[in-house]
């Protein structure tokens, strides 16, 4: 250790050639760092739903993982505030203890001594209801997308810290997938895991986690049934890694509506986008379609209760508010090339210029599946860019004033100014 003190030379090639599990080993989190970590935590408790009942924890045997299945504001939003539940009435937050957004900024919603409402219905090792239990992490994302570096740095500190509070191990460290269960539905006619897909994802040795369970202890005791995704990711080592990096929100033959959802696949809030250009609600999926009609290539999207409208228009130019995230429009695309941001700045970006999906300011706009730009000027007009294409919908215009046409939207095509950008479809 004499020599590794600051030496960068020895840190960069630590970190180059050593396997993930020793690396984390080597780069345990020091007492500074943790210190640092604590003070920058961001103080959001004054955002509490006033009509959350705190009552004190008792005891703290687990620290349960969450993913928020949203951006970083309806998450805030909804941890604090509350949420509308499947029959329509609302919670009164109090959601979580901790949301960590994208760039590893941590919010602390609620005093680590309260029980937060974050766990639902669930058990582990045949007690039930574990928020009474637990502390609560929201990792702001989607369980089909990654965690970020910074978000693993960030719950790796926090974990640490309140392992050492509660003198928990890493055994204790769950996600909110492992723990959750339902009662029998139209998949399974008993009481299951699966629920909840939340923070499948979850990597835990980018956490800096160590040992964990092997199996299920409410399914090895015959208490809960498996779930056969589930268990792959959790507990047969083999199939693990592969399977989490192949899943995504888009329906297939093996990629179900319950296999993306859990119990939300029937929620007003979880939104199917249908190949054919429609957006149905999961509680309207029965009635307008059938559950074993879906199309394939279906996108489902969780936790949308602000979106139906925002997603459903038709306009090729989308607009980030209201919760929407580059995420909810483009998916992976998110990153494209072909994704075109226009920023309220007047910069635009394309995919790979941006750093993450939930790192735009509200009211960007962006197109999806796009080339370009090309310049308008004196001698190359809008009908030698996009031939006759040139008034149609799909063929955008950013004008020096920021603002954003589609092409059957443009005022005068006779007076479109030198330096207007037009935009095409890819394909
Ligand atoms: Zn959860």
């Amino acid at each position: 250790m004499v020599c590794c003190r600051i030496c960068l030379i020895c840190i960069i090639s630590l970190a180059v050639f050593l396997p993930d599990a020793l690396f984390n080993e080597v780069f345990a989190v020091s007492a500074k760092e943790r210190s640092l970590f604590q003070r920058s935590i961001i103080d959001y408790r004054k955002h509490l739903n006033p009509k959350y009942k705190k009552n004190v924890r008792k005891e703290t045997k687990y620290i349960i993982v969450h993913t928020s299945e949203g951006g970083l504001q309806s998450t805030l939003k909804t941890v604090s505030g509350g949420k509308l539940t499947h029959n329509g009435n609302r919670t009164f937050g109090g959601h979580a203890h901790y949301v960590i957004a994208r760039d590893g900024r941590t919010f602390r919603i609620l005093d680590k001594k309260y029980i937060a409402d974050h766990a639902g219905r669930s058990m582990w090792n045949g007690e039930t209801n574990l928020s009474r239990v637990s502390i609560g992490i929201e990792i702001v994302g989607y369980h089909y997308d990654s965690i970020t570096g910074q978000q693993y740095r960030s719950v790796n500190n926090l974990i640490k810290i309140l392992q050492r509070i509660y003198n928990l191990n890493d055994r204790a460290v769950l996600t909110h997938s492992q723990v959750a269960y339902g009662k029998p539905n139209r998949w399974f006619q008993s009481d299951h895991r699966g629920r909840k897909r939340c923070a499948k994802n979850f990597d835990r040795r980018k956490a800096g986690l160590g040992p964990t369970w092997s199996y299920d202890p409410d399914v090895r005791a015959g208490r809960l049934t498996a779930d056969k995704a589930l268990a792959a990711i959790f507990y047969d080592s083999s199939a693990a890694a592969a399977d989490v990096s192949e899943q995504n929100n888009v329906i297939s033959k093996t990629n179900t509506a319950w296999a993306i959802a859990g119990e939300d696949y029937n929620s007003p809030q979880t939104l199917y986008k249908i190949p054919d250009g429609r957006i149905i609600a999961g509680d309207q999926i029965e009635k307008k379609i059938g559950w074993n009609r879906i199309a394939p290539n279906t996108v489902v999207l969780l936790n949308q209760q602000h979106l139906p409208e925002i997603l459903a228009q038709t306009s090729p130019v989308k607009i980030l508010s209201n919760g929407a995230t580059a995420w909810s429009f483009a998916g992976r695309e998110y990153n494209s090339r072909s994704t075109f941001y226009f920023l309220p700045s007047g910069t635009i970006a394309d995919g790979t210029q941006i750093s993450d999906w939930d790192d735009l300011p509200s009211q960007t706009r962006l197109i999806i599946g796009y080339k370009g730009p090309y310049a308008v000027n004196d001698s190359i007009t809008a009908y030698r860019i996009a031939g006759h294409k040139y008034q149609d919908k799909h063929t955008i215009y950013y004008l020096p004033n920021h603002k954003v046409y589609t092409g059957n939207n443009v005022p005068d095509f006779s007076r479109l100014p030198t330096g207007t950008m037009v935009f095409l479809p890819a394909l």
